[in-house]
């Protein structure tokens, strides 16, 4: 099965780390869940929302 591939528009990095934050006020979002994809390369931060990007990460 092939996944997605998520590539940096910055370096064209595509290694990033994932943090998810749910009902969580450190990111200053408390409505909804977002997602954050940081590359590893350049640590570009790229935002998800709500889990309905063309990503299925969840
Ligand atoms: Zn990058």
């Amino acid at each position: 099965m092939m996944e997605p591939q998520l590539q940096c528009p910055l370096c064209h990095g595509t290694e990033f780390d994932r943090e998810s934050s749910r009902q969580d006020s450190r990111w200053g979002f408390t409505s909804h869940k977002m997602t954050l994809m940081i590359c590893r390369r350049c640590r570009y931060v790229l935002h998800f929302s709500g889990g309905r990007s063309i990503f299925d990460f969840d």
